[in-house]
């Protein structure tokens, strides 16, 4: 996971409390689907193509593919297929946020259902209820609710800037957190299954074979080996700038700490 800046006051047009019906016909709008759901106290139990199809809108998914870059939300995994759905599940009660832009995140579906309908708090927060006066600002209105609850599940999207350095990462793409917010995130969206694990090492495993390419092409020369890596080394860096690019806190970790141990093995 890493930080994910959404502009919380960009709201997609159809999520808007003002919009017209962008539908023709006696369709109703996204708010008045809201409003629906807040009066019945809750999100229809069964799928619903008419409430679902609220949020997974052409408007809102597109803004979604442009801040994620076509990656999940939690473990940075480029998809076609990602979802948008619900930091605080819509079934987990939460109904009255079925339709907010800051509650709406870019997930892949191996992530979404380990996520499931839990939302974990910490012991000293207060689970929320819905509140008319929350209508106002209904679209941004995740920084008072996280002062209220206190939840133990990290949103890239609030979460620092520098939240992957909660992340602690293994030669083998396994990963852990000292952080209590952080391991409940990895635990819940089950951040060290075996198929993320292997991508991220084939990524180590990569900057290993180029990494011995230069120490072959070097024959012993610690000279040309010492600029020979360093090259490997920037072209590293290079590649980090790239927020399209999957697994970048395990990019961020390995020039952190690994490359540093990996470089020390091509000079024994
Ligand atoms: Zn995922």
């Amino acid at each position: 996971m890493i930080n994910v800046y959404k502009n919380v006051d960009d709201i997609p047009v159809s999520l808007r409390t003002d919009a017209k019906s962008i539908l023709k016909g006696p369709a109703k709008t996204t708010h008045e689907h809201r409003l629906q759901i807040i009066k019945d106290g809750s999100y229809p139990a069964s799928p619903s193509v008419s409430y679902d199809a609220r949020y997974k809108y052409i408007d809102i998914k597109k803004q979604l593919d442009g801040i994620y870059h076509g990656k999940c939300a939690f473990c940075e995994t480029r998809n076609e297929q990602l979802h948008v759905e619900h930091f605080r599940p819509k079934r987990g009660g939460y109904y009255w946020l079925a339709y907010s832009w800051d509650n709406l995140l870019l997930a892949c579906a191996t992530c979404n259902s380990f996520k499931g309908n839990d939302f974990p708090l910490d012991k000293y927060g207060t689970r929320a209820s819905f509140d008319p006066s929350y209508l106002s600002n209904i679209n941004n209105h995740s920084a008072q609710l996280n002062q209220i609850e206190r939840p133990l599940l990290i949103n890239p999207e609030t979460a620092p800037a520098d939240v992957d350095r909660l992340l602690i990462f293994d030669e083998y793409g396994e990963v852990s957190s000292n952080d209590l917010c952080m391991a409940m995130t990895i635990e819940k969206c089950r951040l060290s299954r075996k198929a993320l694990c292997n991508n991220r090492k084939k990524i180590l495993d990569d900057l290993r074979n180029e990494i011995h390419a230069c120490v072959n092409e070097a024959q012993g020369d610690l000279t040309i080996l010492q600029s020979l890596l360093q090259h490997v080394k920037n072209n590293f860096v290079r590649g980090l700038e790239d927020e399209t690019a999957e697994y970048i806190a395990f990019r961020r970790y390995i020039l952190r700490t690994l490359i540093k141990e990996e470089i020390k093995k091509s000079f024994l």
